[in-house]
C-alpha cells in the first residue's frame, strides 16, 4: 500500500501506460469474448454502484435480471424457465451440476460429460466430489451418442451435452441426449455458453434448447456473443424450483435466502447484457452472427487455398486447421487440445482482418 495517494494525473497516466501493455482487439483471433457493444457500455456505466447480492436495495436492477431470465427463456423456447445472472460459463455449469446433485442423491457420483466440454467442468467436478465420465467425440468432433448410454450407470445424476464447443464449434445431438436423459430420467445440463447467443440466429439451427423436453438446464454467456460487458453469464433452468435445491439461509441481506454462488453480483453487466438484446433484437442478432459466419467460411476457404485444410467443418464461428506453421507475426490465434490451429470470428473480427490475415499467412507461405 502506498503511504501517501498519488496524484490523479500521474496515477491515470501509470493506468494508461498499463492499458497500453493490452494487446489489441484488431489482431486477437483466439478469443471469445469481443469488444462490448457501446449500449452495453452505456448501460454499465449507468448501473456502476448496483448489487445482485442484495437485490432489495436495487429493486430497478433486480428486475433487469428477471427481464435478461425472461428474454433468454423466450430464445429457448421456454418462456416460464428460471434462472439467474452468472459471472459466466464457469459458475453456470457449476451451479448445474450443484443442482444434479441435490436433486439425485447417491454415494459416488458422476457426470456423462463429452470429451469436448470445457474445462469448467473439471473444476465443477472437482469441487463438487463427481466423477467424470467422458464420452469421446466422433470424427466431426461431436460426441459419440453410441457411447452414452454404456457409460451411464446408477450412480449416475447428470449427462452434459454442448452446444457450440469451445474448441471446434460444433454442436452435439441435442435431441438425442435429450431422448436418453427422458429414458433414464436424468438431468441434461446443456452447455451453450458460447452457442446459445449463435445457434437461435441461424438461418437453420440444429435443436439444443428447453423445445425438446428432456433439455433441464443451459448455460448461456451474454459476454461471449451477446457482446456485452464482462462479466455477463446467465444459467436458466427449466423449473424455477430447482434454483430452489441451492437455497442457503442469508439473514443479514434484503432477501433471507439465496441460491446464486457469487455473494456480491454485478447489476452493471447484467443492464448492459439487457441492453444488447433490446436494442439489437432479433433481426440484429441474426444480422451479427450472419457476418460472423460468413467470415469464418471465408477464413475456411481461404486457409485451404493455401494448403490448411480445415479441422472440421463447424456449426458456429469457430475455425480449426490442420496447421502447424507459425502464425504471421502481431496475429493472435490458438491451439486446440489437439494441436490444430483454433480462430474465432467474434464480432470485433470483420471481414477486413480476415483478409489481411489471409494476406499475411499467404506471405509467410511465399516467403
Ligand atoms: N463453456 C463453454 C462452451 C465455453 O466456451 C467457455 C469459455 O470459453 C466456458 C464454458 C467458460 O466460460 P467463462 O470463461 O465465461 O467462465
Amino acid at each position: 500500500m502506498l503511504c501517501k495517494g498519488l496524484a490523479e494525473e500521474e496515477l491515470f497516466s501509470f493506468l494508461s501506460k498499463k492499458r497500453g501493455e493490452d494487446l489489441c482487439h484488431s489482431h486477437i483471433l483466439s478469443s471469445m469474448c469481443t469488444v462490448p457493444h457501446p449500449v452495453a457500455v452505456k448501460a454499465h456505466l449507468m448501473f456502476m454502484e448496483t448489487n445482485l447480492g442484495d437485490p432489495g436495495l436495487f429493486p430497478g436492477t433486480a428486475s433487469l435480471e428477471r427481464l435478461l431470465i425472461e428474454r433468454l427463456g423466450d430464445l429457448f423456447h421456454h418462456q416460464e424457465a428460471g434462472g439467474y445472472a452468472t459471472s459466466g460459463g464457469t459458475e453456470s455449469n457449476i451451479q448445474a451440476l450443484r443442482i444434479a446433485k441435490a436433486q439425485k442423491k447417491v454415494d459416488e457420483p458422476n457426470v456423462v460429460i463429452p470429451e469436448t466440454s470445457h474445462f469448467s467442468f473439471k473444476k465443477a467436478c472437482d469441487m463438487l466430489g463427481i466423477r467424470m465420465k467422458t464420452v469421446p467425440a466422433d470424427r466431426c468432433m461431436r460426441t459419440d451418442i453410441n457411447q452414452v448410454g454404456g457409460a451411464i450407470d446408477k450412480n449416475t445424476i447428470a449427462l452434459v451435452g454442448i452446444a457450440g464447443s469451445t474448441e471446434y464449434g460444433m454442436v452435439d445431438d441435442i435431441g438425442a441426449l435429450a431422448a436418453i436423459a427422458e429414458e433414464e430420467n436424468l438431468f441434461l445440463h446443456v452447455d451453450a455458453a458460447f452457442g446459445g447467443l449463435v445457434i437461435p440466429f441461424l438461418p437453420d439451427p440444429p435443436p439444443f434448447d428447453f423445445a425438446l423436453p428432456g433439455v433441464s438446464s443451459i448455460a448461456v454467456d451474454p459476454h461471449k456473443m451477446g457482446m456485452s460487458t464482462l462479466p455477463a453469464g446467465a444459467l436458466l433452468v427449466r423449473e424455477p424450483e430447482m434454483l430452489g435445491l441451492l437455497n442457503i439461509d442469508t439473514p443479514y441481506l434484503t432477501v433471507k435466502q439465496e441460491y446464486t454462488l457469487a455473494g456480491t453480483r454485478p447489476g452493471a453487466s447484467v443492464a448492459g447484457a439487457l441492453a444488447v438484446l433490446d436494442y439489437m433484437g432479433r433481426d440484429g442478432m441474426e444480422a451479427v452472427v450472419a457476418g460472423c459466419m460468413k467470415n469464418t467460411h471465408r477464413l475456411i476457404r481461404g486457409m485451404e487455398t493455401f494448403g490448411f485444410p480445415r479441422a472440421v467443418t463447424p456449426d458456429v464461428n469457430v475455425a480449426t486447421f490442420i496447421a502447424d506453421r507459425p502464425v504471421p507475426k502481431d496475429w493472435v490465434v490458438s491451439r486446440t487440445r489437439r494441436g490444430h490451429m483454433r480462430i474465432i470470428c467474434m464480432p470485433h473480427v470483420t471481414a477486413d482482418m480476415i483478409e489481411q490475415f489471409l494476406m499475411d499467412i499467404g506471405e509467410c507461405e511465399n516467403a
